[in-house]
């Protein structure tokens, strides 16, 4: 079992997952790719120390080299959830689980809320992963909300094993509301109804609320107390997803601090 899992590659997660392996931790990093990261999209950098004229991108490129040398697994997945075991936790990035006896959320900014019915149907008609419960839908009409750089390709595999797809991108709806009663029923999206009895929600992130339950969240920040630990023992979070101020040094120094914390915890056990 490996000591700690990190979701996300952001400044937060490079930042723990350097600490953590200098604290002779076995580390995974699980991470979209690094043009997910919101510093991706900065183009000049003025306030970091140590980089100066350095963009977002350029910034990014050298953490990830630094991973590759330490010697760190990164994973490219999108993590799905987590179940706290009791002693361990078990996290999903579809067909594939990971288990670690600590883990590191630094997700960065992820939407603040779900859509009406999201949660409540979630497992009972509501999914985030085509490649996890496409073949349950086999056959059957279902709706995607399409809001991710892959969402096109898994509306596809979803087609090409046989449900009958409604698709929506950001420009054909925006507003959203999931109803039905044992399971879903159907999909009302701006105000117009689709029968269905299956609704895919395909973002980058998902809300701490639906990763992990017990976080306890302010305003969809995951709260932390100074040492980076959050209301579920033995999970840390860093950077941009505890809260203002969203900036790179605070996400480094979060992820550093999450990182000492979680070593510490595992070493008390
Ligand atoms: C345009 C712009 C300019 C900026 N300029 C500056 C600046 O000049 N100076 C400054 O200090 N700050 C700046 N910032 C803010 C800075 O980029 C952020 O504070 C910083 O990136 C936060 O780091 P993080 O690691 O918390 O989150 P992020 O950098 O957002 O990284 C989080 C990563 O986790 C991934 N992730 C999320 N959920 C999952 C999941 N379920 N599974 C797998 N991966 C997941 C995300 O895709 C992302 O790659 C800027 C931000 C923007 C948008």
């Amino acid at each position: 079992m490996t000591d700690i899992i990190i979701i996300g590659a952001g400044p937060a997660g490079v930042s723990a997952a350097l600490t953590a392996k200098h604290r002779n931790k076995s580390v995974i990093v699980i991470s979209n790719s690094a043009e997910q990261s919101n510093l991706w999209k900065a183009k000049l950098v003025e306030n970091y120390p140590g980089c100066p004229g350095a963009s977002g991108q350029d910034i990014l490129k050298i953490f990830r080299k630094q991973l590759d040398d330490a010697g760190i697994e990164v994973i490219t997945a999108r993590a799905l959830n987590a179940l706290d075991m009791g002693e361990s936790f078990s996290v999903s990035c579809g067909q594939d689980y990971y288990d670690c006896k600590a883990l590191i959320l630094t997700v960065g900014i992820t939407q603040q809320s779900t859509y009406p019915g999201e949660t409540e149907f979630l497992g009972r008609g509501v999914s985030y992963c085509a490649t996890c419960d496409g073949m349950l839908y086999r056959g059957k009409k279902i709706a995607v909300i399409g809001l991710n750089e892959e969402a096109e390709e898994e509306t596809a595999l979803l087609r090409s094993i046989g449900c009958e797809v409604e698709y929506f991108d950001k420009d054909r709806a925006k507003n959203f509301e999931i109803r039905g009663g044992k399971s879903v029923t159907e999909l009302i999206a701006d105000g117009i109804a689709y029968p269905v009895e299956g609704v895919f929600i395909l973002r980058s992130t998902i809300a701490p609320s639906s990763f992990l339950s017990g976080l306890e969240l302010d305003n969809g920040h995951i709260v932390t107390d100074r040492t980076m630990k959050t209301a579920v023992k033995g999970v840390f979070a860093a950077g941009d997803c505890t809260g203002r101020p969203y900036q790179l040094a605070v996400a480094v120094g979060e992820g550093n601090t999450a990182a000492i914390s979680a070593s510490a915890y595992i070493e008390s056990k």
